[in-house]
């Protein structure tokens, strides 16, 4: 789960580690009065929504004046915020953070991820913040320099004073920046955070290190045991259909093709994409139904698909706990009750019951294909799709 940058630096602050002070508006004069309620008389104006490259995207502002302040809160409020992380129709900004103006003397880089491949919680620290960390990460790796923290034992100060010293830094600066991880280790662990990302951070011209920007993911299953942080949830940020979704518990997850996908399990919905990318389709979406699917859960999925714009449907179910009778009713009553609009359906079923499913389709009456492998339900999947949108001018 995403959170906002405001949202992520109340999570630092209650940790003990430094950023700037900050006040969130909706509106212009809330921006105003935010300004006038910090102080001082430099203040950054920052779109808050759930993505990063806002400073590039005209999303992040320096103001000199309150009229400033306004002038950019009038500006950056409800604008479509294009950024590398938003794709090209951008997000709707509905929430300001005015933030007191920060002496910059560094931007430096500072992340943790789980890293899979050790099993380690990582940090990660670079010299060259402000951009594009992928960017360093690809032309200048060397400059990235990493630690890994032993579950059980964690963070020592030493993990924090060998990161300083690659980044060159000197005097109070080193302990200010070791203070400033080991709090970050403690968010990102006892949050349990999935990322937590300081970009940049910054070293102060008196020599602190603070926190200009924060992004601070969540691991979802984690949730259950942080109800505070599951309260930070901003629906708004996210897809409808993926919001609508995780009512009916649906893995569900939106493309950028054109044939909706309704799979049980996750390792046999990845094979379906791969299988329909094979014949020349794009999937519309990653649709999970998981293992007990019900009828509603099905009739969700079928509306959630169709919202999509699809120009076909591939059920592609392989029978174990879940029966394909089963499955066939779910189907069955899905299109009777949501009803197709004329977009081909494809079902391949396999497994428990399967004659008794295929029969329950072919006697149902409706514009229902089937196919006996997944190779063929893809084909047949790509060639219909094709054929919808040349009839629909889709
Ligand atoms: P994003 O990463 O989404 O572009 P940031 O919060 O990193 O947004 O802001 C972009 C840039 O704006 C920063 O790299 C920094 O140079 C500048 N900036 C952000 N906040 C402040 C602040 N409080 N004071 C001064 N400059 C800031
Ligand atoms: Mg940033």
């Amino acid at each position: 789960m995403k959170i906002h940058e405001y949202q992520a630096k109340q999570i630092l602050q209650q940790y003990g580690v430094p950023t700037p002070r900050g006040g969130l508006a909706r509106t212009v004069d809330e921006a105003e009065q935010a300004a006038r309620d910090l102080g001082g008389e430099i203040w950054v104006v920052k779109a808050q929504i759930h993505a990063g490259g806002r400073g590039m995207g005209g999303g992040v502002k320096l103001a000199r004046s309150l009229s400033e302040v306004r002038q950019y809160a009038e500006q950056i409020l409800g604008m479509q915020l294009v950024t590398h992380q938003t794709g090209p129709e951008g997000t709707l900004v509905q929430k300001v953070y005015i933030e007191e103006g920060c002496d910059i003397a560094r931007e430096l880089y500072l992340g943790m991820v789980l890293d899979r491949q050790t099993g380690q919680v990582c940090m990660m620290a670079s010299s060259e913040g402000g951009t594009s960390i992928e960017e360093v990460a690809a032309t200048n790796p060397e400059r990235i320099h990493k630690a890994w923290f032993t579950p059980g034992v964690g963070f020592s100060a030493f993990h924090g004073r060998r990161l300083a010293y690659a980044l060159g830094l000197e005097g109070p600066a080193v302990r200010s920046f070791v203070s400033f991880a080991a709090g970050l280790y403690r968010v990102y662990t006892e949050k349990d955070a999935s990322l937590a990302e300081i970009n940049p951070l910054v070293v102060t011209g008196a020599g602190d290190v603070i926190a200009l920007d924060c992004k601070l993911n969540f691991d979802g299953n984690a949730l259950y045991r942080h109800p505070d942080v599951l309260e930070l949830r901003d629906l708004d940020e996210e897809d409808p259909s993926e919001v609508e979704a995780s009512k009916y518990e649906l893995n569900y997850i939106k493309l950028d093709g054109n044939i909706g996908c309704l799979v049980n399990g996750a390792g046999l919905a990845m094979a379906t994409m791969d299988t329909l990318q094979h014949y020349g389709g794009e999937p519309a979406n990653f649709l999970d139904v998981g293992g007990s699917a019900t009828t509603e859960r099905v009739s969700a999925a079928f509306r959630i698909l169709l919202q999509d714009q699809v120009h076909a449907i591939m059920v592609n179910i392989f029978g174990g706990i879940m029966k394909c009778d089963t499955i066939a009713e779910g189907v069955i009553a899905a299109v009777k009750d949501v009803g197709l609009g004329g977009v081909p359906l494809i079902v391949r079923l396999a497994g428990t019951n399967v004659a008794r499913g295929k029969a329950l389709l072919a006697e149902s009456g409706l514009p229902i294909r089937t196919a006996e492998s997944l190779a063929e339900a893809a084909e047949i999947s790509v060639a219909e799709a094709r054929n919808y949108a040349e009839q629909n001018n889709a």
